[in-house]
C-alpha cells in the first residue's frame, strides 16, 4: 500500500515535472502511478486505467513482461555496464546491432547508440554535417524540419523540433536549422482542395525552402512519418513520396525520426516501410519502443551512403555517450525485439489490431464534439469541434482538450490533448475487447466534456 498524501506532498515539494505547470499541478496533486500489467496501469488509490498512450508512446509490448525483466536481471548480474569507447564492445551491444540490421529496411547495416531520442537527433545533426564534410561540401550545414514537429528536448533536438513554446524558452532554434509548415490540412488546406493535392502542395514547401536557401547549403530534411506529439498529424498519402522525390532531386539527405513510429507502431518495423509513407531514408532515429520503455535506449540507424563515408574515409567520429550501447539496456532491447518478432506482434498490428482500432476509433466521429477521427497503425487522433458542420474550433482559453483529457483519466483511459486534437497510441498488444473498452471510455469522456460545457 502507498501513502498517497505523503507521496504527493514530497512530489509537490521537490519534483519539477517535464512540460508541466508546477503551480497548477500542485493545486491538484500528482496522480501516483504504482503498477502496470498488460495494457493497464493502476494509481495509488487503486484506480485501474487503460493506458491509451503506452506511457509516452513507448510501452509497445505492454506492462509486466517477465522476459524483459529477466533479460535485465541476468545482464546486471553478469556485466551491468561497460563502454564501447576503448575498442571494446559487449555481447548485448554486438548482438543488438546485428538484430537491428536484420529488421531495418535494406541498406541499414550500422547503428550508433544513444540513451534517448533527443540524443539520437543530436547525433543526426553531427552525422549529416560530418558526412558532407567528408564529401568535400562542408557548406552543406542546414537542416530543414517542420513547424510543430517534436524531435526532443536538448538544445539541438528542440531546435530541430518546431514547437514554438519550446523555441521561446532558450532562444531557439540554434543556427543552421529552419522549418517549413506541417502537412496539416485543417490548418493549411484551401477550401475545396483534395487531400491528394494538399499533400503535394505541402511537400512543395520543402522544394521552395531548398531553392530559397540554395540546394548546396542544405544538408538534410528530417520528419516524423506521422507527427506524434504535434497531435498525430497523418499526412496525405501523396506527401512523403513527393518529399522523397524532392530530396533525391537535390541530393539532400532524408532523416526519418522513428522514435514513435519505429518498432511496430505502424504495423511495420519502421514507419518508413508503411505503404502510406514509403520513403528510403538515409538515417533513422529510434528510441522508446526499442525497449518498450523498460529501460532508456535510443540511437540512429545509419544507411549505407553515410556509413560507407564514415567508415571508408576514416577518422574518429568525435561523438558518444557514457551509456552508448549500455549492455543492460541492449539486453532488454534484444528481448523486446525477439518478443515482438516471435509473437508476431508487428504483423498482427498490420493485419488485425490496427484495422480494428481504425474501425472502432472512426465511430467516435459521430459524437457531436468530435470529428476527423483517423488512425494509421496504432496512433490515432480526432478533432474537438465547437461546431462540426461549420468546422469551427473552441476558443483555446476554454481548455476543452484538457477537460476532455481529465474526464478520460476519471473514466479510466489515458488520452492526450494537443490543442484541438485528442490523441492515443495504445500498446501494440491490445486485444479487440480492450480496444472496445477503451473506445467506450473515450466516448463517455466526450459525453462528460459536452455535459460540462453545457452546464
Ligand atoms: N523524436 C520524436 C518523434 C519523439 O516523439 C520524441 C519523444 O517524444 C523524441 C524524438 C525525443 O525522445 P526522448 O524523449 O527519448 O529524448
Amino acid at each position: 500500500t502507498f501513502d498517497t498524501a505523503a507521496l504527493r506532498a514530497k512530489d509537490a515539494a521537490h519534483h519539477l515535472h517535464p512540460f508541466t505547470d508546477t503551480r497548477s499541478l500542485n493545486a491538484a496533486g500528482a496522480r501516483v502511478i504504482v503498477r502496470g500489467e498488460g495494457v493497464r496501469i493502476w494509481d495509488s488509490e487503486g484506480q485501474e486505467i487503460i493506458d491509451g498512450m503506452s506511457g509516452l508512446w513507448c510501452v509497445n509490448l505492454g506492462y509486466g513482461r517477465q522476459d524483459l525483466v529477466d533479460a535485465a536481471t541476468h545482464q546486471m548480474q553478469v556485466l551491468p555496464y561497460y563502454n564501447a569507447f576503448f575498442k571494446t564492445t559487449t555481447a548485448p551491444a554486438a548482438e543488438l546491432s546485428a538484430l537491428l540490421s536484420e529488421i531495418a529496411p535494406p541498406g541499414f547495416e550500422h547503428v550508433f547508440f544513444t540513451n534517448s531520442g533527443s540524443e539520437g537527433n543530436d547525433t543526426v545533426i553531427r552525422l549529416v554535417r560530418r558526412y558532407w564534410d567528408l564529401q568535400g561540401q562542408p557548406q552543406r550545414k542546414i537542416l530543414i524540419s517542420r513547424h510543430n514537429a517534436y524531435h526532443g528536448s536538448t538544445m539541438a533536438a528542440a531546435s530541430l523540433g518546431g514547437m514554438s513554446g519550446m523555441h521561446e524558452q532558450g532562444d531557439l532554434p540554434i543556427p543552421g536549422i529552419t522549418h517549413i509548415d506541417q502537412p496539416y490540412q485543417l490548418q493549411h488546406g484551401k477550401p475545396g482542395e483534395s487531400e491528394h493535392d494538399f499533400g503535394l502542395r505541402a511537400a512543395g514547401w520543402l522544394e521552395a525552402k531548398i531553392l530559397e536557401l540554395g540546394a548546396d547549403q542544405v544538408a538534410a530534411f528530417i520528419g516524423e512519418p506521422v507527427q506524434g506529439a504535434g497531435g498525430v498529424i497523418i499526412p496525405p498519402a501523396s506527401y512523403w513520396p513527393e518529399i522523397q522525390r524532392i530530396c533525391d532531386k537535390y541530393g539532400i539527405l532524408l532523416v526519418s525520426d522513428e522514435v514513435i513510429c519505429g518498432f511496430g507502431r505502424l504495423g511495420h518495423w519502421f514507419g518508413c516501410q508503411h505503404p502510406h509513407i514509403n520513403t528510403r531514408p538515409d538515417l533513422i532515429t529510434f528510441a522508446k519502443g526499442v525497449t518498450s520503455g523498460y529501460l532508456p535506449l535510443g540511437g540512429v540507424l545509419v544507411g549505407e551512403r553515410i556509413a560507407r563515408a564514415l567508415i571508408e574515409q576514416g577518422g574518429d567520429f568525435n561523438h558518444g555517450f557514457t551509456y552508448s550501447g549500455h549492455p543492460t539496456c541492449c539486453a532488454v532491447a534484444i528481448a523486446n525485439v525477439q518478443a515482438l518478432r516471435s509473437e508476431g506482434v508487428v504483423q498482427r498490428v498490420a493485419t488485425d489490431t490496427a484495422p480494428y482500432l481504425a474501425r472502432q476509433f472512426a465511430t467516435l466521429a459521430d459524437h457531436p464534439l468530435a470529428g476527423d477521427a483517423q488512425s494509421l497503425g496504432m496512433v490515432a487522433g480526432l478533432v474537438l469541434y465547437k461546431d462540426k458542420a461549420a468546422r469551427t474550433l473552441f476558443d483555446a482559453d476554454l481548455g476543452v482538450g484538457y477537460r476532455c483529457r481529465d474526464n478520460c483519466f476519471k473514466n479510466g483511459v489515458v488520452m492526450r490533448a494537443v490543442e484541438e486534437r485528442m490523441i492515443i497510441a495504445p500498446p501494440l498488444v491490445m486485444t479487440h475487447d480492450e480496444i472496445d473498452l477503451m473506445i467506450a471510455r473515450i466516448r463517455r469522456s466526450l459525453d462528460d466534456t459536452l455535459a460540462g460545457l453545457r452546464a
